[in-house]
C-alpha cells in the first residue's frame, strides 16, 4: 500500500498496523502541522507481529517535486524490499500546488513521473482514487498521472 495523498492514510495505517503481511507506506504533510495530527510520524513502525512494516515519510507543508519525488523513489525502494506482489495506491492528488486545503507544490505535469515512477514498480496496481480539492484541475492531475503510469508500464 503505498498512499500518496497529501494527508497521512491514518485508516488504512490503523487497519493494518499489527500485520506483517501488508507493508504500508504514507508520503504526506508532516502530522506536526497538518490533517490528521495524531497520526503519521515517522516514529510509528506498526506493532506486535507488524513491526517493522508501517513506514511514515512525513515531509514540511511547501515541499515542491524534487523532494516529493526523492521520497517516492525512497517509498518504492522500501516496497521492493518487502518483496510486495501487488500494489494499492492511494491516488491523492491534493499534493498539487493549487490545492485549496494541502501545501505541496506538485504541478500537472508532475503527476506523469508520478505515474511513469509508480509503474517501475513492476507489480499489478490498483489506483484508488483520493483528496483533491482544486476542482477545475483534479481531472487533469488524475489523466496525467495514469498516463505516466500506462506509459511507464509499457
Ligand atoms: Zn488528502
Amino acid at each position: 500500500m503505498l498512499d500518496v495523498d497529501y494527508h497521512h492514510g491514518n485508516g488504512t495505517q490503523t487497519i493494518f498496523y499489527e500485520r506483517a503481511d501488508v507493508f504500508t507506506v504514507s508520503i504526506h504533510g508532516n502530522p506536526a502541522t497538518e490533517y490528521p495530527f495524531f497520526l503519521g510520524h515517522a516514529d510509528e513502525l506498526g506493532a506486535g507481529a507488524g513491526e517493522g512494516f508501517n513506514l511514515n515519510l512525513p515531509l514540511p507543508r511547501g515541499t515542491g517535486f524534487g523532494t516529493w519525488q526523492a521520497t517516492l523513489t525512497a517509498a518504492l525502494q522500501a516496497v521492493q524490499r518487502f518483496g510486495a506482489t501487488a500494489l494499492v495506491v492511494p491516488m491523492g492528488l491534493d499534493t498539487f500546488e493549487g490545492d485549496p486545503i494541502s501545501g505541496f507544490t506538485l504541478k500537472s505535469a508532475d503527476y506523469f513521473s508520478v505515474g511513469e515512477s509508480l509503474a517501475s514498480a513492476g507489480l499489478p496496481t490498483v489506483f484508488t482514487f483520493e483528496g483533491g480539492y482544486a476542482v477545475d484541475a483534479v481531472g487533469t492531475n488524475a489523466v496525467n498521472l495514469l498516463e505516466g503510469f500506462q506509459r511507464g508500464a509499457a
